[in-house]
């Protein structure tokens, strides 16, 4: 979201049986959306999770659960290191390569995630914390739909794309392609859960447009053949 990629580019300046079978392909399908997550049927898998999904990770103290959910739909981040940090922010999340690791290569790169913990007036209800559970998972799935971009950039195509995140017209494109990405990796219903809570605060707050609104993500899902009944 909104500073995170700012950010980024000013650090960048300076510096089994059938069941088995159908429960292991279910399970390693990650893509596979799922209409409303239900935390005490994700406490049960949590230990599977953690080993599919939590290496090279520090999760977030209390919301280690939707993390791993989040992750789960992305495989292909498995095997990068991603920390999850609570700090005081404006907006409520964010998500940057670490400072020290813009100049390294893509694979040796080190991902920050940043909870806020005290937002810019009018957005605390935007905080993850006073999220539901599926829209917490849906905008912590958004904030790595960032990451899964940040892998195909070298040093100079991370400084290009920070110093373009200061225009709003390139803040908005980015944005709704990393919510389209989202939607893609099967978290629509999730993000769909945090846009119907928090669109109106975003709008509020002048950055309407930067997100998809309830009933674009509502069209995308009803085209996108990654939701439709088999
Ligand atoms: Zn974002």
């Amino acid at each position: 979201m909104k500073n995170t990629i700012l950010l980024c580019g000013i650090a960048s300046l300076f510096s089994v049986t059938s069941n088995f079978n159908a429960f292991h392909q279910l399970y390693t399908t990650p893509n596979t959306p799922t209409k409303k997550y239900i935390k005490a049927k994700d406490l049960l898998r949590y230990d599977k999770l953690l080993e599919e999904f939590g290496n090279y990770k520090t999760l977030p103290a209390g919301f280690e659960l939707q993390a791993l959910v989040a992750l789960s739909h992305f495989p292909e981040l498995k095997n990068e290191q991603i920390e999850f940090q609570f700090k005081k922010r404006k907006v409520a999340h964010s998500s940057s390569p670490s400072f020290s690791s813009v100049f390294k290569k893509p694979n040796s790169r080190k991902y920050i995630i940043t909870i806020s913990t005290q937002t810019k007036k009018g957005l605390e209800s935007t905080r993850l914390v006073n999220l539901s559970y599926n829209a917490q998972i849906g905008v912590l799935g958004h904030e790595l739909a960032h990451i899964v971009d940040y892998q195909d950039l070298n040093f100079t195509g991370l400084l290009k794309f920070g110093l373009h995140y200061i225009r709003e017209k390139d803040i908005i494109t980015t944005e709704n392609n990393t919510d389209k990405m989202t939607i893609n990796h099967g978290l629509g219903y999730q993000l769909l859960a945090w846009s119907k809570e928090v669109h109106d605060l975003h709008i509020e707050d002048g950055r309407g447009d930067r997100y998809l609104s309830p009933k674009q993500i509502v069209d995308l899902i009803d085209k996108n053949p990654l939701y439709q009944a088999p």
